[in-house]
Formats: C-alpha cells, structure tokens, sequence
C-alpha cells in the first residue's frame, strides 16, 4: 500500500534564519519516518514586507505583474535553502515553485484564486523522494505568468495542497501554541482551544484575531481538511485541532474574544428616506473596492431622512470619506462624519445563537466597567462592539472574565 501524504507548512517567523530551518528540518525528518511529507513554505521573515517596500522605491504604483514576480521570490529562496538542509542530512528532497507544480490560478495579480492543481509532478516527486517543499504564497497563470495569492496566502497553498493530494493531516506550524481564547500578548490568563471549527476561526480571524487565514479555514472548511495550528519551537504542543466542530465542547457557547483596531466608522447623514439610497451609497463603495462592514439605518427621528453608518478597514477610510463626500451633493445628505479611534471588540462562539441572555451579559458587563458601546452587531456566531480604540483592550479583558473563558467548561454546564 502507498504511504499516505501529509501537509506541514511552516511560516515566514519559523523558517526566518538557517539555524530555524535545521530546526524544521527535524521536524518534517520526524514526519518523513511514516508519511509522504509534503512541506508548505513563507518566505523567511520579513522578506515580503521588504520586497514591497524595495518595489515602493521604485515606483509609487508598482506594475502588479512585476510585484507578483518580485514578491514570489521571496518563497523561492526559503525552499531551496530548506531543500539544501534536509538534503544535507541525507534526506530525499526537493523543491518546487508553485509553477512547478502547477498550482494554477486566475489572471489576478497580488491576490489570485487558485483555479486548479495539478498532482502529477507531486506524485512523480514522491516516487524519488520522501519530502518535496513547494513555495506557498505563489502560483501561475494558465498563460505562466507568476501571481501571489495575497498576504499570508501560504496557509491558503497549504490548505489546497492537502485537499488536493487527499493528505491525512494539514498542520500549521508557527510560531504560537495555537488558537487562544484571547491574544495571550493582551490577556496573559487566555486560554488554549484544543478544538475549534472553522466557522469560529473564519470569525476570529475576520474579527482581528489572525492565527490561520481566514481565507485557508474557509477552503479547509470547504474540502474538509482537518487542519492543526501548533508551535514550531514547541513541536511537542498538541495545539488546536480546526475541524468541523464534530467533537465540540458543545456546552461552550463563548469561545473567544477579539480585538480589530484597524477599523473606523463612517456615517452619512440625512440622506432621504427613499427606496434606492442604501443601494447608491454601497455601490459608489464597492465600486472603490471597499468593504463595508456593521452596516446600520436605523429609525430618524425626522420624518423622511436616514442615517447610514458602517465600518471600514481603517486604510479604506480616506477613500471612503472621499467617495461619501462626492455622493453628499448627489443626495443631499447633510454631512459625512468619521471616527478612526475606535476598535471592534467581538465574541465569537458556535453555541451563541439562539442562547437567551449572553448579549446581555456582555452589555453589562461593559457598562459596569465603564466602557461605552458606540456600535453593535450580531450574527448567529458573533456579536461586535465598536467601542473607542483606547478602551478595547480593557474591554476585552473585562468580557473574558465575565465569560471565564480561561476555565476550562466543564460537560453539562453552560459557560456564560
Ligand atoms: N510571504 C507571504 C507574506 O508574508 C506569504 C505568507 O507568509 O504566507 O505575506
Ligand atoms: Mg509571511
């Protein structure tokens, strides 16, 4: 019987130096004993936040195929010098660009799908060899040109390899225990998750927690790979298994707080109360490729006129404004107002919905501590706070107390 395949990726912190990658070269030789090692690859460190900012002294708005092309060196460099190491200590290996492979993607520079992949030059790969490293973050156009599938999209090449390869395991290897409560950095007492589903991860993650990319969960969600997150430095941690929720701590109905700082909130005032305005206002946006988020209009206190208010990502704002202020005329709204100081502050939990009392918990909660609630939001998994950026840490700390989140729950009893 052929030996079946298993995916490690390993990002940019844990393969930063060549004294880390002999380090995860020991780690994937203890993997190659009884599997097919398929290792995913970042570029080392900060490299691609080195490479933009070499192709920014070049031009104010880098040609998008070129900085695709630079950008995906970055991997290259990281495969081969891994491959270098793991040949060294006599292990069978080999790199591979994503174009290698055939890791094919849609003519979309800096943040391409990936259409199709090809498993022959994987398989062929494996007859001569117990490792192959393949580059993430890159792949190829049906045309051949080099695309790159976003920030972070080495955990989405990953997740797509193993689907692809039907792999037993997908395992993230970074440079964290795993999926926490809370950012540990914060809230020191947060807790590991020992098993989360991939909803919640795809909310922590869109909510500002970022461990795995959301865009990775989703896929992995999708092609059911069971992925893990665990620690590089600490490869005896068992970390957090990210499946789709079969073995839940079902009596947990929180399962985490987050914090977004980058985020800011724009309102247009008394715009007229009529049948189309929503849709002018969101289509001048997503024109501009913004992304709009808390969406609000709420009952006016003057007959005829509406308020609409939402969030944007914080680099989205002046764009915003921009195009807010150009409809102000167009519609007659009397002004457009923006807020950068605040943050959102979330729960996130599969057990949420349909739970009588929690948003009341976490509104009092707040409000005793003094935290004031500017915005809020709820969807079946989460429930949002956009309070002032200067209190949301403390507002966070103040909810996973409220919620103990550090304690373990216990089968039977619910945790708020
Ligand atoms: N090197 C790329 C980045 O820094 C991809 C990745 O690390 O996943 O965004
Ligand atoms: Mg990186």
């Amino acid at each position: 019987m052929s030996k079946s395949i298993a995916v490690l990726k390993f990002g940019g912190s844990s393969v930063k130096s060549i004294g880390r990658m002999q380090h995860v070269a020991k780690i994937i030789d203890q993997w190659r004993q009884s599997q097919l090692t398929l290792v995913v690859v970042s570029a080392m460190g900060d490299t691609t936040d080195y490479l933009v900012k070499l192709a920014s002294q070049c031009s104010t708005e880098p040609d998008r195929r070129e900085l695709d092309l630079l950008l995906s060196t970055g991997e290259q460099v990281s495969i081969t010098l891994l491959s270098m190491i793991l040949r060294e200590m006599g292990i069978p290996a080999r790199s591979f660009t994503a174009s290698q492979i055939g890791i094919f993607t849609e003519s979309v520079y800096s943040k391409a799908r990936i259409v199709d992949i090809k498993t022959d030059n994987i398989m062929k790969g494996f007859q001569d060899h117990d490792v192959l490293v393949v580059a993430g973050f890159q792949g190829v156009t049906a045309d051949g040109d080099i695309t790159t599938l976003g920030r972070g999209g080495s955990d989405t090449t990953a997740v797509a390899l193993a689907a692809a390869v039907n792999a037993t395991t997908c395992d993230i290897y970074t440079d964290v225990n795993g999926i926490y409560t809370a950012d540990p950095n914060l809230i020191p007492k947060a807790r590991l998750l020992g098993q989360v589903s991939y909803e919640e991860v795809v909310e922590m993650a869109r909510l500002g927690a970022q461990v795995v990319h959301p865009r990775a969960v989703e896929l992995a969600r999708q092609y059911n790979v069971l992925l893990r997150v665990r620690n590089t430095f600490k490869p005896h941690c068992e970390g957090t298994t990210i499946d789709g929720g079969e073995n839940m701590e079902i009596y947990r109905s929180v399962s985490g707080v987050a914090i977004d700082k980058d985020q800011a909130r724009v309102a247009i005032l008394d715009v007229p109360d009529k049948p189309g305005i929503a849709g002018t206002i969101t289509q001048a946006l997503a024109d501009n490729h913004i992304v709009i988020d808390m969406i609000m209009q709420a009952f006016h206190p003057t007959i005829g006129m509406n308020n609409l208010t939402f969030t944007v990502h914080q680099s989205d704002l002046n764009q915003t404004i921009k195009t807010l202020e150009q409809l102000k005329a167009q519609l007659g709204a009397a002004d457009v107002l923006a807020d950068p100081d605040i943050a959102k502050v979330s729960i996130i939990g599969a057990g949420l919905a349909g739970q009588p009392g929690i948003a009341a918990k976490l509104f009092t909660t707040l409000g005793s501590g003094g935290v004031n609630i500017k915005m809020i939001a709820s969807s079946e998994m989460k429930l949002t706070c956009v309070v002032n950026k200067a209190d949301s840490e403390k507002a966070a700390r103040l909810i996973h107390d409220a919620f103990e989140l550090e304690t373990t729950p216990s089968k039977g009893s619910l945790t708020f």
